[in-house]
């Protein structure tokens, strides 16, 4: 038994119509049985008189000479029809010139059984297999189709109960998932060999009749007997079954048109013959080249119909007709050159499966119903009752939410899980109260921010200025930011905080006035006075907004590429959305240096009173040793006694002491509350500079920037912190080290040097040219060891 397995090639066999006189000098089968030489005298009309012979060699699968109908369909068509039960389509097809026994092959002798052909024997071993699978159901039905000059004929719509052929006539059809059918084909169900025959001979007497009537040669015509098979398992009760074509296809006269110099009707059909052979064979060779994805089926009918049934995923065998005598000896070879192109097409046969819908639809169903059943008794064992894995109504819905929207609220601590239906539906109401927030909040966004579209580029700014006219609330000026939105190339669209429009306004004023405080003002000391009352200022700043909205000279042109510089940025902040904590800051900037401007005075009082008690003490030291020197002063009865003038220092000395003490004690006092408001002033720094920054974040860098920013986990950019460090440092610089110098003469006087170090150091840096004054003076108490009185603290 023949069965073609995956990955084989199409399998060709030569078969020679037997013939008294057999060119044995010219055709030679070797022994191998799959060989045949053919050897050809040159040609004398071409010229060529020496009789030399050329020689070709063929190797095939099988030569078939001498063999019975029964051993060609045996070593021909069993594999194929058994392949076709199976579910495989496949192709039995003879080929080769007229009267070379193709016919005779396929069809055979019908008058006599034993000289059957392949397709009566393919028929037979189709019912008689049938019947063997009981474990199947197969249904089979007949066509039988004849191609005669492109057209397609129907060689069994003769039968009774034939629908017959459509309004838009027969034509080779492709189906969803590759397959090929021909519309108008009449499709014939056979149950038993007997019908199947029946049909067999109907349609071979049509072919003849046609033939007749039309004045053709039978021969000339392609036939395509197919047998479509479908077969369903009775045993397992599965949605799937399995069909298949098996194409038994008996061709037109592969002769060459040159021999016989056909004229009319035979050169057409010559014609018409060669052409669907040569679109055969290239469809073929097309199959055999692996790497080419296209095969040109569709170029003749022939191809067309067969396009499911060669090669390919089918098993294909091929029967080489050839008539075996000298004078035919071109004609064979021109038939095995053709077989042996034929034996390159790779075979991958595939079962054509399916699966029924309907019926897959009812066993799912089943299987649901089963699995429903096992849940109940899984529920009764674990005591859940009354438990429904139906889809949730609308009342169960409208529960779920509101459990949602109460767990949301934490008034619902957890959600029993139920069911699955029921965790899905949780989830489909988290979601929904995800986009409805998103949703809320974005209309809030949209509120605080006006849209603003305009053009981009050149354009930008005579466009920022006939805004700015307008001086509409909602019209913007200055910077513009992408907040990366898909607008058109030409277009931009920009979300701008309306509090912008006027923090732009103030920061010209704000850096007009950094201008004068840099030009006019002298920095260090002279900035006290300055940052008096820069709440004041910033007020001023403020009232001047309304005249500002109207444009007046030239403005600075609209940016809608990078951010702002951040010096500018930080200005408008200031007077905007980190005004009110500006606005402390300011305020406890003014208690600090009214403190600390009370502190110095303290500490000159307490300096000049200690300045005065050592003068004094040194006045009442000296008048002592005078006195010393003069002698002892006694009153009249003989008791020492103080002069007037020691008396009066003695007296002033201990009335300074007590004032130091008391203004030392303010002084302390006042110490400790500089040091209060510096850290309140640190912080609410701190604090402004840091909303700064996330607000400058948010406000001008773009989504993704600020993305890789925060997955670094560093600062915010590196070249970004140290401008506001510097910032901070440039307009506090000197308050820092002011504290500093406190600090240090306060808790440790041998720190002055590590001090002045350091000073000199943000000298040269340049940072504050305000302590390149370098205020320190060493004073150092004289007569020391004679006072407990703690050291004197400098003047700034
Ligand atoms: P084709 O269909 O190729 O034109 P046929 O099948 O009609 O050729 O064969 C032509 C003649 O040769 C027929 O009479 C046929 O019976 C006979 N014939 C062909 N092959 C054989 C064979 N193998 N054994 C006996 N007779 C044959
Ligand atoms: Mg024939």
């Amino acid at each position: 038994m023949m069965i073609a397995h995956p990955g084989n090639e199409v399998r060709v066999l030569v078969r020679s119509r037997p013939t008294a006189n057999f060119a044995q000098e010219l055709i030679e089968y070797l022994p191998d049985g799959q060989t045949v030489s053919v050897h050809q005298r040159k040609d004398s009309r071409k010229g060529v008189v020496n009789n030399q012979l050329s020689s070709w060699s063929f190797r095939l699968d099988g030569v078939l000479h001498d063999v019975s109908q029964e051993e060609v369909y045996g070593r021909v068509g069993r594999g194929v029809v058994l392949g076709a039960l199976e579910g495989y389509n496949g192709t039995v097809m003879c080929f080769g010139q007229t009267g070379a026994g193709k016919t005779y092959t396929m069809t055979g002798a019908t008058e006599n059984y034993k000289q059957r052909g392949i397709i009566p024997r393919a028929l037979q071993e189709v019912f008689h297999e049938v019947e063997q699978r009981s474990d199947h159901a197969f249904s089979v039905h007949l066509s039988f189709l004849e191609i005669y000059n492109e057209t397609l004929v129907d060689l069994l719509a003769s039968v009774r109960g034939c629908p017959g052929v459509g309004p838009g006539g027969m034509a080779v059809v492709e189906e969803a998932g590759g397959g090929v059918s021909v519309r108008g084909l009449s499709l014939h169900p056979v149950h038993s060999e007997e019908e199947a025959l029946n049909l067999l001979f109907e349609g071979e007497m049509n072919r003849i009749i046609g033939a007749h009537a039309l004045n053709k040669n039978s021969s000339r015509s392609h036939c395509i007997l197919t047998v479509h098979i479908e077969s369903r398992s009775r045993t397992l009760s599965d949605a799937k079954y399995v069909t298949s074509k098996l194409n038994l296809v008996d061709l037109a006269g592969s002769e060459r048109l040159g021999k016989t110099g056909s004229e009319g009707q035979v050169l057409k059909e010559a014609m018409y013959i060669n052409k669907s052979l040569s679109f055969l064979e290239q469809a073929i060779l097309a199959l055999a080249d692996r790497r080419r994805d296209h095969v040109p089926f569709r170029q003749t009918k022939l191809t067309h119909a067969l396009k499911d049934s060669l090669g390919g995923n089918c098993n294909t065998v091929l029967v080489a007709n050839i008539y075996g005598e000298a004078s035919q000896i071109e004609e064979t070879l021109s038939t095995l050159r053709f077989a042996s192109r034929m034996k390159c097409v790779q075979m991958d046969p595939v079962v054509n499966e399916h699966t029924d819908p309907v019926l897959q639809v009812r066993k799912l169903e089943k299987e649901i119903q089963l699995l429903k059943q096992e849940l109940s008794i899984h529920n009764t064992l674990a005591n859940r009752m009354g438990m429904s894995y139906d889809t949730l109504s609308e009342t169960q819905v409208a529960e779920i939410q509101s459990q949602v929207r109460r767990y949301l609220e934490g008034s619902l601590d957890e959600i029993n899980i139920v069911s699955i239906r029921q965790i899905q539906e949780v989830f489909a109401q988290f979601k929904q109260a995800v986009q409805q927030q998103e949703q809320k909040v974005k209309a809030q966004l949209c509120q605080n921010y006006t849209l603003v579209e305009k053009a981009q580029s050149t354009a930008g700014s005579t466009a920022a200025k006939s805004q700015g006219s307008q001086g509409t609330v909602g019209v913007v000026e200055g910077h513009g930011f992408g907040v990366g939105l898909a607008v058109p190339s030409d277009r931009h669209i920009q979300l701008l905080s309306p509090g912008r429009t006027k923090a732009i306004k103030t920061k010209e004023l704000a850096s007009q006035g950094r201008k004068e405080a840099v030009e006019g003002r002298s920095p260090g000391p002279g900035k006290q006075v300055e940052s008096v009352n820069p709440v004041q200022r910033d007020r001023e700043g403020r009232e001047h907004d309304p005249q500002s909205q109207e444009p007046q000279g030239p403005q600075e042109p609209l940016r809608t590429d990078s951010p702002p510089p951040k010096a500018e940025a930080f200005e408008d902040f200031k007077a905007e959305r980190g005004s009110e904590i500006n606005r402390i800051l300011k305020e406890n900037k003014v208690v600090l240096l009214e403190r600390r401007a009370r502190l110095r005075e303290l500490t000159e009082c307490v300096n000049a009173a200690k300045r005065e008690i050592d003068s004094t003490s040194t006045a009442l030291h000296q008048w002592r040793d005078k006195r010393q020197s003069q002698g002892q002063f006694v009153s009249a009865e003989g008791v020492p006694v103080l002069d007037e003038a020691e008396l009066s220092l003695t007296l002033r000395l201990r009335e300074l002491k007590t004032q130091y003490r008391q203004q030392y004690e303010e002084l302390r006092g006042t110490k400790a509350e500089v040091s209060y408001c510096q850290h309140l002033v640190d912080q609410c720094r701190t604090r402004l500079l840091t909303e700064f920054e996330s607000w400058y974040n948010e406000s001008f860098l773009l989504p993704e920037e600020v993305q890789a920013l925060l997955r670094s986990g560093g600062p915010i950019r590196p070249g970004l912190v140290p401008a506001y460090k510097a910032l901070a440092l440039e307009e506090d610089e000197q308050e820092h080290f002011e504290r500093l110098r406190y600090e240090l003469l306060a808790d440790s006087p041998s720190a002055i040097s590590f001090y002045n170090a350091q000073n000199r150091t943000v000298q040269r840096r340049n940072y504050s040219k305000a302590m390149s004054q370098t205020p320190v003076q060493k004073t150092t108490p004289r007569g020391s060891g004679r006072t407990k009185l703690p050291a004197i603290l400098s003047v700034i």
